[in-house]
Order: structure tokens, then C-alpha cells, then sequence
């Protein structure tokens, strides 16, 4: 073992040598860093593609890291494993004075940064983790009776009050290089050895023209127009800095601003309400007999409903990663209420395709969509695929990309009738709603010892 003491620092949703408040401090600190990048093994066991767009966009990240990391005269050590695993290895094969990372807030990732937070505790090391991945964390924008919010609007005025007019801190690594422990660089696992594939992918860039987000209130809506940033991605894998892209938002749009504050919104409420995961925000929803019939399911996940922009919507998604939020909101509202499938399946489905694929955004969203969550699209309002379309792509630009079938006899009918599906659906929801106030209703009137359902 050798004699000199080290501080690791632990790349997670940060993938970024710029505005990185953990690396930051761990350079500022006493002793020499080295930085260190797990592919998680709990994480990548679960995912079915072997060539998901994800992992692939994760390699090049962190074969970029290596590169950058070594051109600075450090290393970049890249284990495969269990954390859990890798940090016993890691501690036994240094000198560890402290690690250091940014705060991750998934359900999955407090879990497992409280086990290593005590098995490094147990050897007597610190763990030091700080507030990178959003402007706000935890407890920071609260109702002024000191409890979370649970409606976007009031949240998000709190939210830019306390975010001010003063230029955001940047946490600068300039100068700080000379801290990285100098060893020779560590080989690399190849994606194959960790049994998945190299696939070509076109990933979007890492920065947003500030004439966009000028145009972006009248654009945005448009999925035939370029009108997003399609940042998404780097948000969620740190490959950008929040707190750069709020300050350029905060110069040049409002409607922008908005968008990354509904980000943190649903970051707050997952933290608050980690139940969300497996369940209705609103426990009234979860009476609602769902029809969950397999066949149009699969026909929603390959764009065979006969609805031209859900079909063009998971078109793109399954071709590329991506799909504008306007066919999100259509797509995940027709599988949520034409087709009366449960939010759970849709959500899921987009948790294995999409690029910018992120808990807290997909489950805030999709329980939006269905009106099971908090400060979500209220039930009886059903989006018209066909007026929608009408309204956001007029020209049937989209459609046509990605339906060119469109017209012909090769194109499905659609798979159920809308006017049909409007009022099964309102029906379903009435008796839910309806059965849960009658099931309180009892339980009250036994004065809450005697359950009739839970
Ligand atoms: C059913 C459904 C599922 C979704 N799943 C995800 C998801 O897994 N991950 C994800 O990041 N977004 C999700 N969204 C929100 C939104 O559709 C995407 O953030 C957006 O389309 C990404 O494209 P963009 O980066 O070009 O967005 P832009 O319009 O350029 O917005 C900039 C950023 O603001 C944030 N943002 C924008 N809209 C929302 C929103 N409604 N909720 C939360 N944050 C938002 C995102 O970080 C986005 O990258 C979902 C929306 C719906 C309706």
C-alpha cells in the first residue's frame, strides 16, 4: 500500500471537468485526487439492449474524462462492479483520506450512497457529497409552513426569488490540476467485456444558440421546427452545468427558465415523495380499473394506433431517443386515457428508449399525463390526437417524416374510436374517484378504526 494518503472523487451524474463543486473542493483539499468512475453493475444488469444509447453515450463520456483527465497529468481509474465492491477494493488498495462526490437524489442512488457512506464510515473515512445537479436541493424551496410543495406555480415563484439576480457561483478547477495523483493511466473495460455494444448514435450538441431560446416561447411547440434545446441528455448526465444553463435562461427566456424549474420541481417532489415511483401521487387514482389490454400496448410502443401523431411521436422515440414534449404529452395521454393503460407500462417504456431518460421528469410527466399527479392535467382533460396535430403541425411536416405511409393502405386504422374512448375513460375515472370518497367516507364515519379498504 503505498504511503501517501488520497482523496477520491466519484463522477456519477457530473460528468464534466468544469463547474464541478466536488471535484472542485477535492482539489482544494490536502491531498492528491484521484478521480474514479464506476460502471454500476446494479444499474446495467437491469437493461435488457445490449446496444442502449445510454451506456453507449456514457462510455464516450468517460472515455473523453480519461483522455482529458491523463492530458492533466492524473488518472482516471474505471472500474466495473457493485460500488459496494469497488470501494472496498478501492480502499484497500489506497490510502483513503475522503471521498468526494455530488448529491445524486433517485430513491436507488440514496440507497446506495448510504451504504457506502457507512462502509467507509466503519474504516474511518469521510464522505463529503455537495449540491451540483440542480439549483435547489431537498428542503431549500419550502411552503412557509416549512412543508414541500406540491403545485408548480407557487413553487417556481419561490423558486426564482430566492434564485435572485445575482450571478450564480461557479465552481472553478482553473489552477487546481496540480492536485490530481500522478500515477500511469489505467486501462479501460471495453464496452464488449462488459457485454454490451458500440452503436453509432448521433447525440446532440452540448450547447443551446441563444437566438433559440429567443424564439423559444413561439417555437417550442412545434415538434416539425428545431424550437428545443435537446439538452436533456447533458442534464441528466452532467455533461453541461445547471447553473450555466440557468444563467444564460435567466438573460434570454422566461418560458425557458420555466422548463428547468418544472426540472427541479419534479426532482423536489421525488426527493419528498420517494413513493411516487410505484404510485399514484394522489392515492384517489389508485382505484382505477385500468384495462391494460397487451396487444394495444404493443401497438402504442411501435406507432401502430392509427393516431398519426402518437405513431410519429414513438416513431422518433424508437428510432432516435428522443421526442418532442408536445407528442410526449399526446402520446403518454392517449395510452393513459384512449387506451385506459396503466401510466406505469408507458413509463417504463420510456425509461428503456429515451436518451434524456430521468426519474423524476419521466414519473413528474407521466403522472401529469394520466392526472394521478401532483399538480397534474386535470382528468377529464383528454388531448385530441387529431386536433393536436392539427393545431402543432399544421403542415404535416412531422407526420410525414415519420408516417410516410400515411395515406396508403399500408396505414392502420385507428386502433380505437375516440369519442368512444373519451367517455370510457371519464367513466373509469368518475367510479375510482367515486369509490375511493365513498371508501374514506366510511372509514371516517368508523372514525378510522375500521377499514373497509385500504
Ligand atoms: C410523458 C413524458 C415523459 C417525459 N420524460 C422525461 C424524461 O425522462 N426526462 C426529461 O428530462 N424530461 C422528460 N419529459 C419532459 C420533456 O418532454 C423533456 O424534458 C423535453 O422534451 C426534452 O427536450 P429538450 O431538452 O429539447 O427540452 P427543452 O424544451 O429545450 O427544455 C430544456 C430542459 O428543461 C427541462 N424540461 C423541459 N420540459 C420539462 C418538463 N415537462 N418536465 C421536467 N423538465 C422539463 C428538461 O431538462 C429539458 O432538457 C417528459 C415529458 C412527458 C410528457
Amino acid at each position: 500500500m503505498p504511503m501517501e494518503k488520497v482523496s477520491l472523487f466519484w463522477f456519477r451524474r457530473d460528468l464534466r471537468l468544469f463547474d464541478n463543486p466536488a471535484l472542485s473542493a477535492a482539489l482544494s483539499g490536502e491531498w492528491p485526487v484521484l478521480p474514479v468512475f464506476i460502471f454500476d453493475t446494479n444499474i446495467l444488469d437491469s437493461i435488457e439492449d445490449r446496444a442502449d444509447r445510454r451506456v453507449n453515450f456514457i462510455y464516450r463520456e468517460a472515455e473523453k474524462l480519461k483522455k482529458a483527465i491523463e492530458q492533466k497529468g492524473g488518472r482516471l481509474e474505471i472500474h466495473f462492479g457493485s460500488p459496494a465492491g469497488v470501494f472496498q477494493f478501492l480502499t484497500e488498495k489506497y490510502r483513503v483520506a475522503a471521498v468526494f462526490a455530488n448529491t445524486d437524489y433517485e430513491p436507488y442512488a440514496r440507497k446506495r450512497d448510504t451504504g457506502i457512506e457507512q462502509l467507509l464510515a466503519s474504516k474511518g473515512i469521510a464522505f463529503c457529497t455537495f449540491k451540483d445537479h440542480v439549483i435547489f436541493e431537498k428542503s431549500e424551496i419550502l411552503k412557509d409552513d416549512g412543508t414541500p410543495y406540491t403545485v408548480f406555480t407557487p413553487y417556481s415563484k419561490k423558486w426564482k426569488t430566492a434564485l435572485g439576480s445575482v450571478p450564480l457561483k461557479e465552481f472553478s478547477l482553473a489552477g487546481k490540476w496540480q492536485h490530481l495523483l500522478k500515477e500511469e493511466p489505467a486501462p479501460m473495460p471495453s464496452l464488449e467485456s462488459m457485454g454490451f455494444q458500440k452503436s453509432r448514435f448521433d447525440f446532440p450538441n452540448t450547447t443551446v444558440e441563444n437566438d433559440l431560446l429567443e424564439d423559444y416561447t413561439k417555437t417550442r411547440d412545434f415538434p416539425a421546427r428545431d424550437g428545443t434545446s435537446r439538452l436533456g441528455l447533458h442534464l441528466r448526465f452532467g455533461t453541461i452545468s445547471i447553473r450555466q444553463l440557468v444563467a444564460q435562461a435567466r438573460s434570454n427566456s422566461e418560458t425557458f427558465l420555466n422548463e428547468l424549474v418544472w426540472r427541479e420541481f419534479f426532482q423536489m417532489i421525488l426527493w419528498h415523495f420517494p413513493k411516487v415511483v410505484s404510485q399514484c401521487f394522489k392515492p384517489a387514482y389508485e382505484t382505477i380499473e385500468w384495462r391494460n389490454d397487451e396487444v394495444e400496448f404493443h401497438a402504442w410502443c411501435e406507432g401502430r394506433t392509427g393516431y398519426p401523431l402518437v405513431d410519429a411521436g414513438m416513431r422518433e422515440l424508437n428510432a432516435t431517443g428522443f421526442m418532442h414534449n408536445r407528442v410526449r404529452m399526446v402520446a403518454a395521454s392517449f395510452l393513459t386515457k384512449h387506451l385506459l393503460t396503466d401510466w406505469r407500462w408507458g413509463e417504463a417504456y420510456f425509461a428503456t428508449k429515451l436518451l434524456d431518460y430521468e426519474l423524476a421528469s419521466n414519473n413528474g410527466n407521466w403522472q401529469w399525463a394520466a392526472g394521478t399527479g401532483c399538480d397534474a392535467a386535470p382528468y377529464f382533460r383528454i388531448f385530441s390526437p387529431a386536433s393536436q396535430a392539427k393545431k402543432f403541425d399544421p403542415k404535416e411536416a412531422y407526420l410525414r417524416k415519420w408516417v410516410p405511409e400515411l395515406e396508403t393502405r399500408d396505414y392502420p386504422p385507428p386502433i380505437v374510436e375516440h369519442q368512444m374512448a373519451r367517455k370510457r375513460v371519464l367513466e373509469a375515472y368518475q367510479r375510482a374517484l367515486t369509490k375511493h370518497f365513498s371508501d374514506t367516507a366510511i372509514r371516517l364515519k368508523n372514525g378510522g378504526i375500521k377499514y373497509q379498504n385500504s
